[in-house]
């Protein structure tokens, strides 16, 4: 081999990380929208709410058995998120990727942003992956995702429309062993006001099983919606985590999509009443 040929073929090894496409043309768009001209004043997010895997990247190296569990996505939050959005006529904004490709609620760089192990399942497609492939990973998936949330957010800054940030999740109701008897939790850090809100309407149900902060609390490491988006924005925000066991069929997405679109409608009037939202 010439010099040439090996100094040419060298750059082109070099260049192709970056270049090199995660998504291909059969590949659907990451970000899902719904109601994007919707008038409610909350704004919803779903990070975890879809399963899609690139056709570049196989199956992870993961049976379909994995693919399906609480690992890969949030089991049920897509039916709630979608029915809740529209009886609020409220905007939504989620991300079809599997959160074992690239989890958009996890600062990029930290070790279970493109997980190599998720609880008790390794993720042998995720070993030793390029820097190349995880900026692609970051650059295709993450970022477009978070970008139409920002874009979405300073809309309505730059509109003076109100933006109350409410981040959907489900959790699984046993991990590592341990059951989880929560239906449904407030989960936050700084926001001292729509967390507090919710959570009084939620133990007004009467039959729910409130947590708290319950099964984890919003933290800087272990999240990236509510910090980046909620707080450091100054917007009111909340995540909330339904157990995913009570929303895997359509009619508990419904029910629950119901009962949430209820207590948001009076949550809004007194946010507005306390002059939070105008
Ligand atoms: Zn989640």
């Amino acid at each position: 081999m010439m010099d040439s040929e090996l100094a040419s073929e060298t750059s082109l090894l070099q260049a192709s990380p970056l270049a090199s496409p995660l998504l291909g043309v059969n590949d659907v768009d990451p970000v899902f929208e719904q109601n994007a001209g919707g008038r409610s004043p909350f704004l919803f997010t779903s990070d975890h709410y879809g399963r899609l895997l690139p056709e570049k990247l196989g199956d992870l190296g993961l049976p379909e058995s994995e693919l399906v569990r609480h690992i890969a996505w949030d089991i049920g939050i897509a039916g709630v998120a979608e029915r809740l959005a529209d009886m609020l006529g409220a905007h939504l904004i989620a991300q079809r990727y599997s959160r074992l490709v690239i989890d958009c609620n996890r600062s990029p760089g930290v070790a279970s942003s493109i997980p190599v192990i998720s609880e008790a399942t390794a993720i042998p497609r995720n070993e030793g992956i390029s820097e190349g492939e995880r900026a692609a990973r970051r650059r295709e998936i993450f970022e477009p995702y978070h970008r139409r949330i920002d874009a979405a957010i300073d809309r309505r800054l730059h509109d003076t429309r109100p933006a109350v940030l409410v981040s959907l999740h489900s959790f699984t109701p046993v991990y590592a062993g341990v059951a989880r008897p929560w239906h449904i939790a407030a989960l936050y850090n700084r926001d001292t006001v729509l967390p507090q809100l919710l959570l009084k309407h939620l133990r007004a149900e009467g039959d729910l099983v409130v947590g708290d902060n319950e099964p984890y609390a919003v933290s800087d490491l272990s999240d990236y919606t509510i910090p980046v988006h909620g707080e450091a924005r100054g917007l009111v925000n909340t995540g909330i985590e339904i157990r995913q066991d009570l929303i895997a069929d359509r009619s508990g997405q419904q029910q629950w999509a119901e009962r949430l679109a209820r207590i948001f409608a009076e949550i809004e009037l007194e946010l507005r009443r306390e002059r939070l939202v105008d």
